[in-house]
């Protein structure tokens, strides 16, 4: 095509495009008014108690013959004095609860249904930790669509995810639940989750409107003890802890929940730092707020709040507009209204935000959208979201150790011992918060396994050991099976109950007596593989120092066993990288790889140095780290120039090659430091990373981009700026392993 052509095409291509958008964001606006107009037209004919049911939020039960609803918060549905109902869900409940607040009270304003669903509704998908080991963004973006598809099928429109506090303490148990402990791939992951949640419209019916939590700081709870206390300056909040956050904003987030925490000695859910300054002024969020689970009179067990009037008036001022099941604002906000304690108009905020959801969803035009029988049974476990639950599993595995190339084993293999009390175990690899997932459904590593081998491989059994006894009656059993055998699969971990919410460890050991099992099949002289399934680093030492293939697998949820299987047997070559770091013992946490130089940084010759005197003083693995059936070399590192001014960019490149004789995948990490600021800066900080797929012997270049974001950290006065000096730009296959360059950036 001649260029005078070209051009005429080109500007129509470019005016078109224009005006799309246009006629796209004022159909948005004047949507956006219209819901406006409504909103305030409902808010007019509101008693201030109908408006305070708005902004209550009551759980339904569960028993074994399914949901319950307390017979007092029936009665309040009727009566218009609840907005929105947690942990109902499947059609024909959620139309019931649905009916009795559209049909039954004055207004006739429709129920939000909202749940936990953290990694998946009923096929569940790797603990987000897991996930996040993928260091594959769109497959959390992929599993999150899953799961509201799903979720929506079965009643629901609102989602307690993504969580995305930072956590730099594995004795958290909370620490499966989010992308680990940095916050730039935390913030990758948050952004993901919500696109995948909320879509492109939360008006789409498959679709559903995500909460992150838990704002802000709970994954610092001072000793990874749940609930606790947390201590730390502002410019810690701001540079590692909030970016998540904003990063799920910045993706469209409709609600925030508050945490359990204090910050800075004020609970966070009567915390007007967080919420009024940073989440309304300054981060512009229009969306509505919730607290978590009865946080409102947890104030006054902080001693923050006098009583119960006292707690309810601190949520409000603090800008908090939804409270979860404690009831305070249904029984003191009309009083503290009546009072002139507390303005209607600060009430009218609350429930102008909760109403505006309501529209956006669709809830007003049709309060039972989101309910469809044909849909759930169409959904619910098909085939297709369980081939992505596959995926998604395959990529959240991380090869630790592959002495002598142990892995992947022949499928032509004779004699195979699956051994282990997590081998042909199906309700624990669900880990905690698994929504309506259920054992039933799950492939377990036994099955994954007998599935992938044919008729040609004898099979060897024996589970060993419980998973948290002492009892050594099964030991001889797995003993035998691997002596039978060519090589022996131990499966090992925790269970699910003890990682999440409230389940904080003092240690991080095997739980029991696993680690003796498998000394005893190490014992044998048969090749071990040890699949460890696990909500946090465990300090598996011992096992790194003698056995000679490790895989970490998480909880990988419905897919598991197909997905290691698909490992095991080199079908899939393994590619994750650790989101966390390992460490060697529970002493040596906190212990992340982004931490400050200090005056005297550890130097083992030295011993007026920053560390130990009782142990190694690297970690086990260190954050970004993860193996593959291939190698790597890194060579040739690049930057664009070693000067520059601030507002240029530095492009980085440097050329990755397999070396190794199979494809396999890569994710090459870019890390910065800022040589002197005017307040310390890290040893180094994630600032990009690329997931290439090499054929064997096959060389790419891979080239980032870095921008003036890219070196700015918080100053003194919590300001967000570069400061001309010297910074280190390093790239590699993980935090510790990796080729450097310097430049200098000028004023
Ligand atoms: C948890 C939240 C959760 C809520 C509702 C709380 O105990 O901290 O993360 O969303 O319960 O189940």
């Amino acid at each position: 095509m001649s260029q005078k052509k070209y051009y005429p095409l080109l500007v129509t291509a470019l005016l078109a495009l224009f005006f799309t958008q246009c006629t796209n964001r004022s159909k948005r606006s004047s949507r956006g008014q219209v819901i406006d107009q409504k909103v305030d037209s409902l808010l007019s004919k509101m008693t201030l108690e109908e408006k305070v049911g708005q902004m209550t939020l009551f759980t339904s039960g569960m028993t074994t013959t399914g949901p319950t609803m307390r017979d007092d918060y029936k009665k309040l549905i009727n009566q218009g004095k609840v907005g929105a109902v947690f942990n109902a869900f499947g059609t024909d409940y959620v139309r019931k609860l649905q009916k009795m607040a559209v049909e039954n009270t004055r207004l006739g304003i429709p129920l939000l249904f909202g749940f936990d669903v953290i990694h998946g509704f009923r096929t569940v998908f790797p603990i987000p930790l897991g996930e996040a080991a993928s260091w594959n963004p769109s497959i959390a973006e992929q599993s999150s669509r899953v799961a509201a598809r799903e979720a929506t099928a079965a009643g629901l429109q609102w989602t307690y995810a993504p969580m995305v506090d930072i956590a730099r303490d594995p004795r958290w148990g909370r620490i499966a639940e989010g992308a680990g402990e940095d916050p730039y791939l935390g913030s990758k992951f948050a952004a993901a989750r919500v696109r995948g949640f909320q879509g492109d419209r939360l008006s789409d019916s498959t679709t559903v409107v995500a909460c992150v939590k838990h704002f802000a700081a709970y994954g610092a709870a001072i000793g990874g003890r749940d609930y606790n206390t947390v201590n730390m300056s502002k410019r810690l909040l701001w540079q590692v802890y909030l970016p998540p956050y904003k990063a799920a904003l910045d993706a469209g987030v409709g609600s925030v929940m508050t945490s359990f925490n204090e910050y800075n000695g004020v609970p966070a859910t009567g915390n007007k730092y967080l919420f009024d300054t940073i989440l309304r002024d300054k981060w512009n969020f229009k969306g509505f707020v919730v607290t978590d689970y009865t946080a409102i009179p947890e104030m006054i067990t902080h001693g923050y709040a006098a009583g119960k009037e006292d707690a309810a008036y601190k949520a409000i001022q603090a800008n908090v507009d939804m409270d979860m099941q404690s009831g305070l604002y249904l029984s003191e906000l009309p009083k503290l209204v009546k009072e002139g304690k507390v303005k209607e108009s600060q009430i009218n905020k609350s429930v102008r935000r909760i109403l505006k959801m309501k529209y956006r969803l669709g809830l007003f035009a049709d309060p039972y959208r989101y309910i469809d029988a044909d849909r759930e049974k169409q959904e619910i476990l098909s085939e297709q979201n369980k081939e992505i639950a596959r995926k998604a599993g395959r990529e959240s595995i991380v090869l630790l150790k592959n002495k002598n190339s142990v892995l992947p084993l022949s499928k032509d293999i004779k004699d195979l011992a699956v051994i282990g009390p997590l081998a042909d175990n199906k309700r624990e690899l669900l880990g905690p918060w698994s929504g309506a997932g259920r054992g039933e459904d799950n492939v377990t590593v036994l099955q994954g396994i007998k599935d992938k081998l044919g008729n040609g491989t004898r099979i060897h059994y024996a589970q060993g050991t419980e998973m948290t006894g002492s009892s050594q009656s099964g030991f001889n059993k797995a003993i035998q099976a691997a002596r039978q055998s060519d090589a022996a699969i131990v499966v090992l971990g925790e269970k699910a109950s003890m990682s999440g919410e409230a389940s904080s460890r003092a240690t991080l050991d095997l739980p029991g007596n696993q680690q003796d099992l498998l000394k005893a099949v190490q014992k044998t002289g048969t090749p071990v593989i040890f699949v460890m399934m696990n909500g946090r680093p465990l300090t598996i030492t011992w096992a790194d120092a003698h056995v000679p293939a490790i895989l970490e697998t998480w909880f990988l949820g419905t897919e598991t066993g197909n997905a290691i299987a698909d490992v095991v047997f080199g079908d899939y070559n393994p590619a994750g990288k650790l989101p966390v770091t390992f460490p060697r013992t529970v002493g040596q946490v906190p212990y992340f790889y982004n931490h400050k130089n200090t005056g005297r940084p550890k130097d083992p010759d030295n011993k007026f140095t920053s560390k130990y005197i009782d142990v190694q003083n690297s970690p086990l693995y260190p954050f970004g780290y993860g193996l593959s059936y291939t190698t790597f070399d890194y060579s040739n590192l690049t930057l664009s120039t070693d000067s520059m001014s601030v507002d240029d960019t530095l492009k980085v490149s440097v050329d990755v090659q397999n070396t190794g004789d199979r494809t396999g995948k890569e994710v090459v990490q870019l890390y910065t430091r800022d040589m002197t600021g005017s307040v310390t800066r890290p040893v180094e900080e994630l600032h990009g990373f690329q997931r290439i797929t090499l054929n064997a012997g096959d060389k790419k270049s891979v080239s980032f981009n870095l921008t003036k974001e890219d070196f700015s950290f918080y100053n003194k006065d919590l300001n967000k700026v570069v400061e001309p000096g010297k910074f280190k730009i390093f790239v590699g296959t993980n935090s510790q392993k990796t080729m450097q360059d310097s430049l200098e950036i000028v004023d």
